[in-house]
């Protein structure tokens, strides 16, 4: 057994960071008439700073899938009215407009949760994605995101990219809420490597 710190650290088990770190009392569940389906890449599973997990305990009608090939899918599209896919379009697929979604329709967000290269992987496993109209990023306030290098899609954190989205297709909605333990959470990664380099400069001083 390993007895490294990070193993040994107690978790929360509905956030997923340590118990010290834990986020759960910033999570206010915030109301979505748009239901969010995020499938995650089991490679952002462990990733510390997991976002999308807090954006889907954040929201009223989310769930988070974790896989790479997600057979249940079809099951899922047949419960809705519309679809969408949170991804940039290549030229075959259909470019939906960005604009308010019709109060009447039960429609779906789909938002696949890795770097480029995984959430390509998702798609590219799962050929009924391709087939929904896409939606691109809607363009916002610079990312936060300063503590993670930039190689997911759209170089925003996956709770930022949801936010952003959610508040054009439900205009009458506030989601900024939603943001509030991620913003905690990037404070408490910003203060972690401030110790690390702190520790990397003063801390094997004589050793
Ligand atoms: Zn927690």
């Amino acid at each position: 057994m390993s007895e490294s710190k990070k193993t040994a650290r107690p978790m929360c088990e509905r956030c997923a960071r340590p118990v010290s770190h834990c986020l759960c009392a910033h999570i206010s569940v915030v109301p979505n008439r748009i239901s969010v389906l995020v499938l995650q890449h089991p490679d952002e599973q462990k990733h510390p700073l997991n976002t999308a997990r807090l954006a889907v305990l954040g929201l009223e009608q989310a769930e988070l899938w974790v896989g790479e090939h997600f057979p249940q899918l079809e099951e899922k599209l047949a419960t809705v009215d519309a679809a969408f896919l949170l991804f940039p379009a290549k030229e075959h697929n259909v470019m939906q407009p960005l604009v308010a979604i019709d109060a009447t329709k039960a429609a779906l967000l789909i938002v696949p949760d890795g770097t480029w290269r995984n959430a390509r992987k998702i798609i590219q496993s799962n050929p009924l994605l391709s087939s929904l109209p896409h939606l691109s990023l809607p363009e916002g306030e610079p990312s936060l995101y300063r503590v993670r290098k930039a190689t997911e899609v759209a170089a925003v954190a996956t709770i930022e990219a949801i936010v952003r989205t959610l508040t054009v297709l439900e205009p009458e909605s506030d989601f900024q809420p939603l943001l509030k333990p991620f913003n905690v959470l990037v404070e408490q990664q910003i203060e972690a490597m401030g110790a690390e380099v702190y520790a990397r400069n003063y801390g094997r001083r004589g050793s």
